[in-house]
């Protein structure tokens, strides 16, 4: 299958007292290295799994690649659409084309809007439809979700956190774009909600084609969903591969460090060894020299602490960067 996304070398730095909306918010201004250099190229119709602790640039990453924070600097290309040399105009068109669900659907919906026109809202930014057309659309993808009519006049506080992410999802679909960053869709749901959120978006990408790139930092949930996993770790990506590879195989001690905490995901021929993450995810203000996971890497050598690691070609699409697989530079 060809890549429907494709991105090089992504970069999104920002100062941390404007932050990413380049609001001014008092503190000292330092530079935040969100996102450090990344490529991740996503085949039509798959979902690419994205996990990694909170803070470690993965929504960051998601949003730059849909140009909603501007990278500072890299490439993006949506089939053979260069998306970083598109003007507003050419933007506008392609966010037909990229939606977002984020991880909180309450805060994500505007509370004095009805439904009706939360859903409608990005049909009618667009002018694509009208009148009756456009309640028949948004009464339509409601429909889909697992809402209805009767919904179409109710404000997001007269609904449960699953029906508001039912929302958000109908919001983001009814432009029936081909790409969607799922930005932790079910971080903020219940336990028992989360598989059926899941499964609806499980649904909706076979029935419309979707291609995902689904944000986790529960490596449960990216197991379950994903084709691909990118584990990423302060600003980079450390890890890459077919899920039954990365899941049952992992080469990086930070992906070994992540399955360690869920022994329910082991797999049957698992090479895993049990590596214990210690310690906190240090500042992307101040990220470490070398490999930026050598001050908790309980293999760590002197190497990696002066140098970063190259990728390493471990076959069939899996790849890592760690001093310590064979030929790593
Ligand atoms: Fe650990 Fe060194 Fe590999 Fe980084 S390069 S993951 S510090 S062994």
């Amino acid at each position: 299958m060809a890549d429907l996304v494709s991105v090089r070398g992504l970069v999104k730095h920002y100062d941390s007292r404007r932050g990413l909306l380049g609001r001014v918010t008092g503190n000292p201004g330092t530079l935040v290295q969100a996102v450090n250099g990344v490529d991740l190229s996503i085949a039509e119709g798959s979902t690419t799994g994205l996990i990694g602790e909170s803070g470690c640039g993965k929504s960051t990453l998601g949003r730059a690649i849909l140009r909603l924070h501007e990278p500072t600097a890299g490439e993006v290309r949506f089939g053979d659409t260069d998306v970083m040399a598109l003007d507003p105009g050419g933007m506008k068109a392609m966010r037909r084309r990229m939606q977002i669900i984020f991880q909180d659907p309450y805060a994500s919906l505007n509370p004095r809007r009805t439904v009706g026109e939360i859903v409608s809202n990005p049909l009618r930014l667009h002018g694509l439809v009208k009148g009756r057309e456009l309640q028949d659309r948004t009464v339509e993808i409601l429909e889909r979700v697992g809402l209805n009519a009767g919904h179409l006049n109710r404000y997001p506080h007269q609904f449960s956190g699953g029906q508001r992410q039912r929302i958000g999802i109908a919001r983001a679909l009814i432009m029936k774009p081909e790409f969607v960053v799922c930005d932790e869709p079910v971080s903020a749901l219940d336990v028992s909600i989360q598989a059926q959120i899941i499964e609806l978006l499980e649904e909706l990408k076979r029935e419309f084609g979707l291609t995902y790139l689904f944000i986790s930092h529960d490596i449960s949930v990216i197991g379950y969903v994903s084709d691909r996993i990118a584990v990423m770790y302060l600003g980079r990506i450390v890890e890459e591969g077919p899920t039954e590879a990365v899941l049952t195989a992992p080469a990086h001690p930070y992906t070994k460090a992540l399955l360690a905490s869920v022994p329910h995901i082991e797999h049957a021929g698992s090479r895993r060894a049990s590596v214990k993450l210690k310690g906190d995810l240090p500042s992307p203000t101040n990220p470490p020299a070398g490999c930026s996971f050598h001050t908790r890497c309980p293999v760590a050598m002197a190497e990696c602490a002066r140098a970063f690691p190259g990728t390493t070609d471990l076959g069939r699409g899996h790849s890592a960067a760690c001093h310590l697989l064979p030929g790593a530079a």
